[in-house]
């Protein structure tokens, strides 16, 4: 039996039932398919489906305040995903790029995007090639080399597109990112579960735990910080990073320890661990008293901070008092 089909009717079977696997829209899958990149499916369907209640096709992305926007996406992080996102519903509200050339011309679409849009919305011939494929396929050809250079992820994307089935490639790929989520894990992959594992050459050298290999990873950054929860009545004080940042412009922020200096530092109400990237944060949260409020800081309710862009590390220390 062809890998392709072995794979595809294992798939058909096994497949996990997620609401993007029941539409061909474009927008859908392009929707899914951007939050689903650093997040895992599971995590990912009530975002899903809040955003597609509120935002059902391009035209209503388009035309929603990004303030909103940024509001409903909080939680998912990486945040240029979601302005990408809008920037291509704009682009593509009165009708959308239906090849290869045209998605992945769109804001935010890379290789990876373009691919899966391609294939699962209009049948088009491309294999996708996300980290479950490149892990996959690193088993299934037996390659050793180090899947952060460019040639090797190549040779990884040439033995998908040889395996892809170009009757069926949505299917195909849907099937291959299933496998390598499913079964192909990073540790432990349950090839004795596994619908292609006589035409794996990986398992058949037994070097499925040894691969993919990964060379140079830097170390993880350590970082500590200190932020300040300084209450007013029901109110917490917050400040906005400014449309200029680099990062999470617009988003509401606790002040640091070191915003505050005249601050009278109270209780600790606990830490909280949070990871961008390779920088890992250990953030320890105080209560803390302020006579009045600096220039530029708001004072916000909880529950009404939620409603606006608050950044995930704010969310996590307001649940500390919000239990
Ligand atoms: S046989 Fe094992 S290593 Fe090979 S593709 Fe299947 S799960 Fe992965």
């Amino acid at each position: 039996m062809k890998f392709s089909q072995a794979l595809i009717q294992w798939y058909e079977q096994a497949k996990r039932d997620l609401p993007w696997r029941h539409t061909a829209d474009p927008y859908r899958i392009l929707v899914s398919e951007v939050m689903l990149q650093q997040t895992r499916a599971t995590t990912v369907i009530p975002y899903y489906e809040r955003f597609l209640a509120s935002y059902p096709t391009a035209a209503a992305l388009a035309a929603a305040p990004e303030s909103e926007l940024l509001a409903m996406w909080s939680g998912l992080g990486y945040y240029s995903r979601a302005r990408n996102l809008q920037l291509a519903a704009r682009e593509a509200a009165t009708g959308f790029p239906r090849d290869y050339d045209g998605l992945r011309a769109l804001p935010g679409v890379g290789d990876y995007t373009a691919a899966a849009v391609a294939s699962i919305a209009f049948g088009l011939p491309y294999a996708v090639l996300d980290g479950n494929v490149v892990r996959t396929m690193a088993r299934v050809t037996n390659d050793a080399g180090d899947v952060r250079s460019p040639a090797v992820r190549r040779r990884l994307q040439a033995a998908a597109t040889e395996r892809l089935d170009a009757a069926q490639p949505g299917l195909f790929n849907q099937a291959m990112m299933e496998l390598g989520a499913t079964l192909c894990t990073p540790r432990k992959p349950q090839c004795l579960l596994c619908p292609v594992a006589a035409m794996c050459a990986g398992r058949k050298a037994g070097r499925q735990d040894q691969l993919p290999v990964k060379l140079g990873k830097a170390a993880a950054i350590e970082e500590h910080r200190t932020l300040y929860l300084v209450r007013r009545g029901a109110k917490y004080l917050f400040w906005r990073r400014p449309a200029e940042s680099r990062r999470l412009a617009g988003f509401h922020e606790l002040p640091e320890g070191s915003q505050l200096p005249q601050a009278e530092r109270g209780e600790l109400l606990g830490e909280v661990k949070h990871a961008i990237v390779n920088h890992r944060y250990t953030i320890q949260i105080f209560a803390a008293k302020l006579a009045a409020a600096p220039e530029g800081f708001v004072w916000l309710d909880p529950a009404e901070a939620l409603t606006q862009p608050i950044s995930t590390i704010a969310k996590k220390a307001l649940g500390l008092v919000r239990r």
